[in-house]
């Protein structure tokens, strides 16, 4: 499946239950989303919908009960856990509605670490650090540990650390839901700006139905399935 027009990253069928006190909860019954490189889709859905499970899922953090997730048209269900956790690495990057930066390093020291886990050199990983916060607006930020920071600006730290190994998918999981409305654009903005210029393929999930409408597409989960919006 090499080639620009297959999605790099492709949900197929994908299940998920949880058995609960002697009942099954269906919460994926049967989920088809692609994403495409440099495009953003939008993943809207009431809470307790199943977004964090699908991202979970999607990113390889957690098994489907039934169904593939390709990543690059490769099927990922029968790999091991340590080609799994090499994808993840490499391939997909992660943002979190908190932060989850480590407090004791400075902005680019978060961001240079998970280069540096992956085997590159201080000094790349620094270069690639610099260049990445610079390019998000934080370019003074650099040596500001998480603490001396404003939401938005951990935020947008947050975001150069998931790309920092240049991966091909980004999956955000309510990103902007500790924000306010200003600075929550503000982050959005740079998130959609940089999934275009890197070619990345991301799924964002969130309950803000205005930046939903700057994204490349929006889609919903309704009872279990993907269901594409206007
Ligand atoms: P969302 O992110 O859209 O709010 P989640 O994916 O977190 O939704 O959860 C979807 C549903 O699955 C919820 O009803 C939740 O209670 C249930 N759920 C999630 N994780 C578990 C689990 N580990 N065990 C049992 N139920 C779970
Ligand atoms: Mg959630």
């Amino acid at each position: 499946m090499a080639g620009a027009n297959h999605p790099v990253l492709f949900l197929d069928k994908i299940e998920r239950r949880y058995s609960q006190g002697g009942t099954t909860l269906n919460i994926l019954k049967g989920i088809e989303l692609g994403a495409w490189a440099g495009q953003s889709v939008a993943l809207i859905a009431p809470s307790g919908a199943g977004k964090s499970t699908l991202l979970h899922i999607a990113g390889l953090l957690e098994h489907a009960d039934g169904g593939e997730v390709y990543i690059d048209g490769a099927a990922t269900s029968g790999l091991g856990d340590a080609e799994r956790t090499r994808i993840r690495r490499t391939e997909i990057g992660f943002v979190y509605q908190a932060h989850h930066l480590l407090p004791e390093f400075s902005a680019i020291e978060n961001v240079m670490l998970p280069q540096m886990i992956r085997g590159l050199s201080r000094r790349v990983a620094e270069k690639r650090g610099h260049e990445l916060l610079t390019y998000l607006g934080l370019g003074e930020r650099l040596a500001h540990r998480p603490a001396e920071l404003s939401g938005g600006e951990q935020q947008r730290v947050s975001i150069a650390r998931a790309v920092a190994n240049a991966p091909r998918i980004l999956l955000a999981d309510e990103p902007t839901g500790n924000l306010d409305p200003h600075t929550a654009a503000h982050v959005f903005d740079t998130l959609t700006q940089l999934v275009r210029a890197s070619g990345l393929a991301a799924v964002i999930a969130t309950h803000n139905l205005e930046l939903a409408g700057r994204m490349d597409r929006r889609v919903t989960l309704r009872d279990g399935y993907i269901v594409e919006l206007a």
